[in-house]
């Protein structure tokens, strides 16, 4: 049995559009109504054809679903739930895909006091946004942490389990606190590093621009497809996620000037031991298929 029958998405961009098109492929009876507030988005979406019905007012979206999921930048959340809280039905279970959770829950527990609130986050993602970015793959055996609060419906929170493991994902329950912690140092972190990596080669006067590109394959490249992140999202995640972004910020700060040392007093034993925990972990993300296999991510020479 589908454990929803009628899905409406609120922002149809990278994450909202998979979840339509894999919806589409995994559960086709399944009716999807779609609401943007960018006009040019539902014009694609609805040339796209990844949803029964695109809505011009996300209020018409959600009189008749049983599964509403915000699918907007963390900063928007708040906005779309003042928008549909007239018409959403009290049975709907409410769902988002927030990078972040804490924030979220707290807005939508203030909003919706009476409808079952299920937060999620499928850990999956690419560096593109937009309607045209979406797949119907992107959750294939990608975690999707689920958030609920203590209380929560306990029906709800497994119908949209189901709803998840149906588009391919594996599930994880835990409290909102402990994974903004956990994606601070996983997630958030990475991508304000390589926000600044790219930032510092752009900024530097010795080191001409062009010299930067050319000679990108000696790493730098990697982190330029993180920071080619979509701004409006990570501006969000970094403002609603402050407290574990700082406090992971100051641990990579002490193990940074760690480095700095052992670089400036000659210490090759700590660089060394270093690295070699450092691959490890990268294997067992291998190991556990979390990351293509093969050598410099199977690009092709
Ligand atoms: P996206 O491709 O930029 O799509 C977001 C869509 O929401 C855009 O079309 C945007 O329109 C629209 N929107 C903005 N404000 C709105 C509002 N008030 N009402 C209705 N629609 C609105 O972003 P995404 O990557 O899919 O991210 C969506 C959410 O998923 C975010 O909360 C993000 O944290 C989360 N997430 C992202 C990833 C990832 O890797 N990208 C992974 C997991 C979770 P405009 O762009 O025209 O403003």
């Amino acid at each position: 049995m589908l454990p929803f029958a009628r899905v409406t998405i609120i922002g149809l961009g990278l994450i909202g559009s998979s979840i339509a098109r894999a919806v589409g492929v995994r559960m086709p009876t399944v009716r999807i109504t779609g609401h943007d507030a960018d006009p040019d988005v539902r014009a694609r979406a609805r040339d796209l054809g990844f949803c029964d019905d695109v809505t011009d007012q996300a209020g018409a979206a959600v009189v008749d679903a049983d599964l509403v999921i915000l699918c907007v930048p963390v900063g928007a959340m708040a906005a779309v739930a003042a928008d549909i809280a007239d018409d959403l039905p009290a049975d709907a279970v409410l769902s988002d895909v927030g990078s972040s959770k804490a924030g979220i829950a707290a807005v939508l527990a203030e909003h919706f006091p009476h409808n079952p609130i299920v937060p999620a986050h499928p850990v999956a993602g690419t560096e593109r946004s937009g309607p045209d970015a979406g797949f119907a793959t992107l959750f294939d055996k990608r975690w999707c942490i689920l958030t609920p609060a203590d209380d929560a419906d306990a029906v709800a929170v497994e119908r949209v389990k189901a709803f998840w493991t149906s588009l391919g994902a594996e599930i994880e329950v835990m409290e909102a606190k402990h994974h903004d912690l956990v994606l601070a140092i996983t997630s958030h972190l990475p991508h304000l590093i390589a926000y600044t990596i790219v930032g510092t080669a752009s900024d530097l006067e010795q080191v001409t621009q062009s010299e930067v590109i050319k000679y990108s394959a000696g790493g730098f490249r990697d982190f330029t497809r993180i920071a080619a992140s979509d701004p409006t999202m990570w501006r969000d995640v970094f403002l609603s996620n402050r407290e574990a972004v700082l406090e992971m910020l100051q641990r990579f700060s002490e193990d940074l000037s760690a480095l700095q040392r052992a670089i400036r007093w000659g210490d090759g034993d700590a660089l060394f031991d270093l690295f070699s925990r450092t691959r490890a972990v990268r294997r067992s993300i291998v190991e556990q298929g979390q990351d293509d296999p093969r050598e410099d991510f199977g690009r092709a020479h």
